[in-house]
């Protein structure tokens, strides 16, 4: 079974009908490269930088943090490579200040933290601009939801540009930018974020944990998290056709990505762009393999039109036969 998978690596992901898919990795550790590469991922759709606060209290300065970056642009080749900036707070380590929020999940998190700390926030860009001249870099910041956010978020990267070009360090003046879908507002007013951004990268982690009340950390609610809850296919419909229509590049890189039970479900939402743990990426792959899309857009309009979630799930069970 497993040796069977394997030899799909170097396959590429089409459908029965032709159509391409992107499948990429998330990693979480400079060093999962490796396994990216191997199990034939088409780029680093994912980079939780967080990794850099493992253990620690401190802030890595703006070397250690070039030097993981570059490992990981260096080592895909000239694939492309999204590192996102730090995801601190809530249920990730975070320096202690932070550590007493009320409610952390709807606290001072991810490029609110940045913004709220200009000097970190700094240092980091700085770094993954450095590395974007080792191979193709992309940006990608956590949590955005407001266009203030935007605004601020893309003069510090312009801020951070300039330093760079004062002191005649080389980075790519066309970095491309983009933002994490992972909360209601974000996805319910995507134009405002399309308008100015470059690409979209859906979190089904966090927008499910949002948009259903589920904290993702609270084992009594676990089985409240549900990524068919008509509320959630509706939603990710709206974004992934929405991103379509603008022509903006959209993918996912929460759970849902990698779990091969939703394959097809996203396939037939639209989706062409997966990004998942490498260990994942085979099986999506083979599902991906056996889809042919005429078929799924048939089931697709019955499942969009289902509220119930046992018909739901006998329909997912069919769009997967
Ligand atoms: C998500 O929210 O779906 C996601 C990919 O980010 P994280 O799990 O790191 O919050
Ligand atoms: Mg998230």
């Amino acid at each position: 079974e497993k040796r069977k998978l394997w030899r799909i690596r170097s396959v590429k992901a089409v459908t029965l009908d032709g159509t391409t898919v992107d499948l990429l990795a998330n990693i979480e550790l400079p060093q999962e490269v490796e396994q990216a590469r191997e199990c034939g991922a088409m780029g680093i759709g994912l980079f939780r930088s967080e990794f850099l606060f493992l253990n620690r209290d401190d802030l890595p300065d703006e070397e250690e943090q070039f030097e993981a970056y570059s490992t990981v642009v260096k080592g895909m080749h000239g694939q492309p490579v999204v590192i996102r900036t730090f995801d601190l707070g809530a249920d990730k380590n975070l320096r202690s200040a932070y550590r007493t929020a009320p409610n952390p999940a709807l606290g001072l998190r991810a490029i609110r933290l940045s913004l709220a700390e200009p000097g970190m926030f700094l240092v980091q860009l700085r770094a993954i601009l450095r590395a974007s001249v080792l191979g193709k870099t992309r940006i990608l910041i956590p949590m955005l939801c407001s266009s203030r956010e935007v605004d601020q978020t893309l003069q510090m990267i312009e801020f951070a540009k300039q330093s760079l070009r004062d002191e005649n360090k080389p980075f790519d003046e066309n970095v491309r930018i983009g933002c994490m879908v992972e909360i209601p507002a974000t996805a319910l007013s995507l134009e405002l974020f399309m308008r100015k951004l470059d690409f979209l990268s859906i979190g089904t982690n966090d927008l499910i944990q949002y948009t259903l009340a589920i904290d993702r950390t609270d084992e009594t609610v676990a089985h409240l998290f549900d990524p068919l809850h008509p509320a959630i296919i509706r939603l990710l419909v709206q974004i992934i056709q929405n991103a379509g229509k603008a022509g903006i590049p959209v993918s996912i890189c929460g759970e849902m990505a990698g779990d091969s039970e939703y394959t097809r479900l996203l396939l037939g939402m639209g989706l062409r762009q997966f990004s998942m743990y490498p260990a994942q990426l085979l099986t999506v792959k083979r599902e991906i393999l056996g889809s042919h899309l005429p078929e799924i857009s048939r089931l697709m309009q019955k499942i969009l039109k289902a509220d119930e979630p046992e018909k739901i799930s006998e329909l997912l069970q069919k769009l997967n036969s």
